[in-house]
């Protein structure tokens, strides 16, 4: 069978394509997901329908109350962006780690999220920065929370028709600290087995809000809202990180696969806890 290509030239004409071949069609961004799904014959579309000429969707933009991020920028656009770098360095950070310097040229954000594998770096970042994905689809924009869009292994909550069309960050308190930390235990460019991201509002050195997401030990990313707000207006001791680090790690229900046993990730769920909360405490890591 003869796999066309379409190249529409702005979202509306991308989702009446998507519309008209429903499951038989595929959009695809930077490729690095899909290709290897074609070759090995996990999917057979008729139709992939590329992203690549619609304009305007690998900005970074700002208003009053959020940050919006195209989702065709690239791993290494969002890496290299000096107002990521500055309002959003955890975010920086995690896309620095994707892969190799191949990958990351190619590899886009909104890719990342619509093919939402759990051994991911970003997701676990966008979950900690309270993330929305704006999506595009036949009746419209609708908004969904990052935690409302990821449902699990390679299942997100778009509809066939739909594509991601923004990804929004709202803003932050000035002295916000945050950091990501990646744990791979296979070789340097390996997906993560671990990744924790830390996202602190601090008042001195009192914690006024955490959020704190693990992300690659389970089906989709995940926060613990109740143990993240043991540290709501208290000071990051060591026997407070040391706590939540310890309650993280029993609350999760870690997966087992190549990268790691349910054990081990248990294990680093606990330490990299403790060095990303030490990091934005301002504390040794
Ligand atoms: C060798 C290798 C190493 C990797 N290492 C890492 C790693 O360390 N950490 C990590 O996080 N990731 C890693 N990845 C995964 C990589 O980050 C993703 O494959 C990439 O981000 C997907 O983006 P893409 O633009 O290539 O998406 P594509 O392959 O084009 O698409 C991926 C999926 O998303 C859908 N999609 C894409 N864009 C949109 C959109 N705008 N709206 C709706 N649906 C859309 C497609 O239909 C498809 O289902 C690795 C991948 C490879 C091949």
């Amino acid at each position: 069978m003869t796999l066309a290509y379409l190249r529409p030239a702005s979202l509306p004409e991308a989702v009446e394509a998507l519309s008209q071949y429903g499951y038989d069609a595929k959009v695809i961004a930077g490729g690095t997901a899909v290709v290897l799904m074609l070759q090995q014959k996990l999917i057979a579309p008729q139709v992939l329908v590329s992203l690549v000429r619609i304009p305007f969707l690998d900005r970074i933009g700002v208003d009053g109350q959020a940050l919006h991020l195209g989702p065709m920028l690239s791993m290494d656009a969002v890496t290299r962006s000096p107002l990521i770098q500055e309002r959003l360095p955890a975010l920086a950070q995690a896309c620095a780690v994707v892969g190799n310097v191949r990958i990351r040229n190619q590899a886009t954000l909104g890719g990342n999220l619509g093919h939402a594998d759990y051994a991911s770096d970003p997701p676990a970042v966008l979950l900690a920065l309270d993330a929305s994905v704006l999506v595009y689809g036949p009746p419209g924009k609708r908004t969904i929370p990052l935690a409302d869009f990821l449902l699990g292994f390679y299942t997100t909550a778009l509809s066939a028709e739909e594509v991601i069309a923004d990804i929004v960050i709202p803003s932050l308190p000035l002295d916000t600290q945050m950091v990501y930390l990646k744990y791979r235990t296979r070789s340097s460019e390996d997906r993560p087995c671990v990744g924790v991201a830390a996202v602190a509002t601090m008042d001195g050195k009192i914690c006024r809000d955490l959020r704190l997401a693990v992300g690659a030990a389970t089906e989709v990313p995940q926060r613990l809202a109740r143990i993240e707000a043991l540290a709501q207006n208290q000071v990051l001791s060591d026997e407070l990180i040391d706590e939540i680090a310890g309650q993280y790690a029993a609350g999760l229900d870690p997966l087992d696969d190549l990268r790691g046993s349910a054990w081990y990730r248990r294990q680093l769920i606990r330490v990299q806890v403790k060095r990303a909360l030490k990091a934005v405490s301002g504390g040794p890591g």
